[in-house]
């Protein structure tokens, strides 16, 4: 979409070539995914819905609001345990190969026989949430499942697909909606791509 239709802040209206997704239509998706997580969790114990941060924050927000109003066909609400994990893998808009994982082998032994819900903001190559997964089936959680707001059509795909996708978008690098470049576009409602200009101005200058 054209930028024109849309509330963009000034600080970014130069930075952005189009709109990709406006914050309507995600939360819309957000509401299905929702419905469809609850409509498959056993909720016997705690769903243990982990936010990947930082990009995933706002996905994990309203997601989790919206499943908080899910009830199941059985009449009852999923009850939810909330958690926050920090990973850290790109640098400018080139994944580094390295992934960084916040939480601790003791905080992570927590996860043994828990019901867990994973919460990304985008899967490229898939090889951040690969690594992830791996570590995290390590610590023997009793079950594991994914949800990926965006999953990019990339030929350089690890081949991963996540359990549940918001939306399946095209090889282009996307902010907004949490999703940040450098840190910057954090603060945009629309999930955008952005432009040479925005690249050029909040590169990550070599040293
Ligand atoms: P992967 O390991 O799947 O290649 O990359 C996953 C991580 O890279 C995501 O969690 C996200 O932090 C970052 N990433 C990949 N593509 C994009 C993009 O188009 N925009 C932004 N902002 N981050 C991206
Ligand atoms: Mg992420
Ligand atoms: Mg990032």
């Amino acid at each position: 979409y054209s930028l024109e239709h849309f509330v963009i802040p000034k600080h970014y209206e130069n930075d952005l070539q189009s709109v990709m997704i406006p914050n309507g239509l995600v939360m819309d998706r957000i509401e299905k995914l929702a419905r469809m997580i609850v409509d498959d969790t056993r909720g016997q114990q705690p769903l243990v819905v982990c936010c990947v941060l930082k990009g995933g924050h706002q996905f994990f927000a309203d997601l989790v609001n919206f499943m908080k109003k899910c009830v199941t066909k059985q009449g009852s609400n999923v009850p939810l345990s909330l958690e926050f994990i920090k990973v850290k893998s790109y640098e400018n808009d080139q994944s580094t190969g390295n992934v960084k994982i916040s939480l601790t082998d003791e905080e992570l032994a927590e996860f043994k026989g828990r019901d867990l819900l994973i919460v990304e903001d985008i899967i490229d190559t898939g090889r951040t949430m690969v690594r992830l997964l791996d570590r995290l089936k390590a610590f023997e959680p009793a079950s594991v499942r994914v949800t990926s707001l965006l999953l990019k059509k990339t030929p350089l795909s690890c081949g991963y697909i996540p359990d549940y996708v918001g939306f399946a978008i095209p090889d282009a690098f996307v902010v907004g909606y949490a999703l940040d470049y450098n840190e910057h576009f954090r603060d945009l409602d629309h999930i955008c791509v952005i432009n040479d200009t925005g690249k050029a101005k909040y590169a990550v200058k070599e040293a």
